[in-house]
């Protein structure tokens, strides 16, 4: 009997759902299904059923909401940990898995898939040093930095940085359950949702837009002078809002005030982007780290001599 050939799998697992997906040898999606995420144990199940449909699976990727455990050494690897979201905390998703489907499972931050994702075949191809930051329901962003994923203590958490806050002009007291007024507090969508008591795609006030695009500036200009980063991909679902990205441009400049970072009005609309795998970027990166976790991306030193 011939052997089938090898297919990757991927999940991004988001608070709302999972998307998941299965590429073959070069990286192309081949099928992908949208589990709601509603218990651990119902989601990884309905995760584990889509996977054991497709023969040849080889390993599996995924990028998840967090905080969440990426030592590889530690004895929590791959638990999300202290996430607010009710049920959540502390669940190991590598280890059913593994444990059900019998192959190596990779997991990362869910912005950092959506940066590999993008490194890989988006926005970010041939770039050393950039990042990817998503305003959805939360804020987060990830990093390569000199041609690696930016990790460290725990793994990036952009979106609880501290930025200014006009109680003036924004009233609102931030709708982040540990800082109140953060960075994810004030521009999140749930933000939008709670200061203007409805969903962003509904909020139509242009003075509403301004101030998100103020926030999501200051964002960037810290970004900037912090990691240097050659772009920013900005996505989720907030930026859809077409005003949006040209705003947060414009303020970028202003912000920078005529420092030579990150440069002038030509070079603004190819440093703030948004991401050219749309909605795709998350899942794309979380096959790419399944394809790590094999060895079987030519990017990784050796691996492509013993194909
Ligand atoms: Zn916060």
């Amino acid at each position: 009997m011939k052997e089938a050939a090898p297919v990757y799998g991927g999940i991004e697992a988001g608070g709302t759902k999972w998307v998941c997906a299965v590429a073959d040898a070069g990286g192309r999606l081949r099928d992908t299904e949208v589990i709601p995420t509603t218990t651990p144990e119902t989601t990884i199940a309905g995760a584990t059923r889509f996977f054991q449909r497709h023969e040849g699976l080889a390993a599996i990727g995924v990028g998840t909401f967090g905080p969440v455990d990426l030592r590889p050494a530690s004895s929590t690897y791959g638990h999300i940990t202290a996430t607010p979201k009710p049920g959540w905390a502390y669940t190991d998703v590598v280890s059913p898995l593994r444990a059900a489907l019998g192959v190596p499972v990779r997991v990362d931050t869910d912005v950092n898939a959506a940066a590999l994702g993008e490194w890989r075949r988006g926005a970010g191809e041939g770039l050393a040093t950039f990042a990817y930051i998503t305003v959805g329901t939360g804020i987060g962003a990830g990093a390569v930095v000199n041609g690696r994923l930016v990790h460290g203590l725990l793994h990036p958490e952009f979106g609880h940085i501290r930025i200014p806050h006009d109680l003036g002009r924004d009233p609102f007291a931030g709708s982040c359950p540990f800082h109140g007024d953060c960075l994810e507090g004030l521009a999140s969508g749930e933000a939008m949702r709670r200061r203007w008591g409805r969903p962003a795609e509904h909020v139509d006030d242009p003075s509403a837009w301004e101030l998100e695009a103020e926030y999501l500036a200051l964002a960037v200009v810290n970004l900037t002078y912090t990691l240097s980063p050659e772009r920013v991909i900005v996505g989720g679902g907030v930026p859809k809002h077409p005003s949006l990205l040209p705003a947060v441009r414009a303020r970028v400049l202003g912000l920078a005030a005529g420092y030579p970072a990150p440069g002038d009005a030509a070079a603004m609309g190819g440093y703030v982007v948004g991401p050219s795998l749309g909605d795709r970027s998350g899942v794309v990166g979380a096959v790419e780290l399944a394809r790590d976790a094999t060895g079987s991306h030519g990017h990784d030193a050796g691996s492509s001599l013993l194909e």
